[in-house]
């Protein structure tokens, strides 16, 4: 059994997790994670990579992750490990001339707000890909999106923060925690007394809430996703369509019953082996993890309106994930004001990838106190949801 002092003791060693140990770290502050399990085995190695703004709500959403790019790309040169990061921007298709229009006001709207938005007409999207349906009535495209592989990344992010002095605690479960003028941290592999605690423990985030009676609204939003196997290049960046936002913010959108009771929208993202994903799905179905091969017919069937032609293609296996929900679809990024040194990093929903790193130095800033931040604290304050009842 392990028993030690630290002064920022961060759970959950998943991407938000990870990027905190990065800069708290780098920041010259002792610190350590803790990990219930294997690095990056939540959420964070259950979904795609993409580090996009194609698909947030303009405005601070968009801004901040801006801000995440910016800093993703900063990392790219500055960490040793490699994590396939290619930043070749992003495109949306629309279904139909309905979808078009609202398409080109999202772009009207982005680009007003001083990002690389684009509208694609149907000659481009044939560009992007000889397997698109000839049908498609044309896109949009975000320049600056990019990819990354959310497992490497995470290991990449570690790796650099032991160099700065990062202690890391892997099978390691936090079983209580109680707070007199320090936190005294229980794991199923020792005690560990901390100053201050950032709780990243993504959808499990309310449990440790818990334990300082503390109420996190997060809810798990499951997500299923289909693997291609590598056979002929598909195309080179990611590609969502336009219902894809609908389904994210819950919007009324024209598909059949399935699609939409499964929260069904594509989504492929070709990895840097070509490999590719085929998503998605969104559903409140608890922390039930298992495969439902109706909603993985549902995305083929999807993706197949988009993609007719790859109906010969191969798909090796199908996973899910729980995405952390919260009511706002902004995450809580936070002091609690109720129990002093505690911090939470937690409910990025669909876009956690790309959000971890501007959530890394937020959280660093914040452990710092310092008076200005990277982005507004404001809108990520945890008491928002001070109205939000206890289930
Ligand atoms: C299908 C799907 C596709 C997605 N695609 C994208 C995308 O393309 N782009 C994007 O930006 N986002 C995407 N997301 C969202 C993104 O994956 C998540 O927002 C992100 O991974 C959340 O990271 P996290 O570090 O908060 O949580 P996690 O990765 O779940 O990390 C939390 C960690 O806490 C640990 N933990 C829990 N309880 C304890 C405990 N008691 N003690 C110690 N450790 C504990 C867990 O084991 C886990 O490793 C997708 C999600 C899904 C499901």
């Amino acid at each position: 059994m392990n028993n030690s002092h630290t002064e920022v003791a961060i759970i959950g060693g998943g991407i938000v997790g990870c990027a905190i140990a990065y800069y708290v770290s780098k920041a010259s502050i002792d610190c350590t994670l803790i990990e219930k399990g294997d690095l990056v085995s939540g959420t964070s190695s259950r979904c795609d990579g993409n580090v996009t703004i194609v698909d947030k709500d303009p405005g601070f959403d968009s801004q901040m992750s801006l801000v995440s790019q910016e800093l993703i790309l900063e990392l790219y040169k500055e960490l040793d490990l490699p994590f396939e990061y290619r930043a070749l921007g992003s495109i949306l298709v629309c279904d139909n001339e309905e979808e078009m229009d609202a398409a080109k006001k999202w772009v009207e709207t982005q680009s007003k707000a001083g990002l690389k938005f684009h509208v694609l007409n149907p000659i481009d999207i044939r560009q992007e890909s000889p397997y698109f349906a000839d049908d498609i009535p044309g896109g949009l495209v975000c320049e600056t999106d990019s990819l990354i592989n959310p497992y490497l990344f995470c290991y990449s992010l570690v790796d650099k923060a032991k160099q700065f002095g990062l202690k890391l605690r892997t099978h390691s479960e936090v079983t209580a925690i109680t707070k007199n003028e320090d936190f005294t941290i229980e794991t199923t592999n020792g005690t560990i007394v901390a100053k201050k605690v950032v709780n990243a423990a993504g959808v499990w985030a309310p449990f440790i809430g818990k334990m300082l009676d503390i109420h996190i609204p997060i809810i798990p939003r499951k997500g299923h996703i289909l693997v291609g196997a590598r056979q002929k290049p598909i195309m080179m960046r990611n590609v969502m369509e336009f219902g894809y936002l609908m389904n994210k913010f819950g919007r009324e959108r024209k598909v059949d019953e399935r699609t939409k009771g499964h929260g069904v929208a594509l989504v492929l993202e070709p990895t840097e082996s070509q490999n590719f994903l085929l998503g998605s799905s969104r559903q409140f179905v608890g922390y039930d993890g298992s495969v439902d091969i109706n909603v993985v017919e549902t995305m083929a069937k999807r993706a197949l309106r988009f993609f007719p032609k790859i109906d010969d293609f191969k798909m090796i296996r199908t996973y899910t994930g729980f995405r952390p929900w919260t009511e706002d679809h902004l995450p809580i990024i936070s002091s609690v004001e109720k129990v002093r040194g505690f911090y939470i990093a937690a409910g990025h929903e669909g876009d956690g990838i790309s959000l971890a790193t501007v959530t890394g130095k937020l959280v660093e800033e914040l452990v710092r106190e310092k008076e200005e931040t990277i982005i507004p604290l404001e809108p990520l304050r945890y008491d928002r949801f001070a109205h939000t009842p206890v289930t």
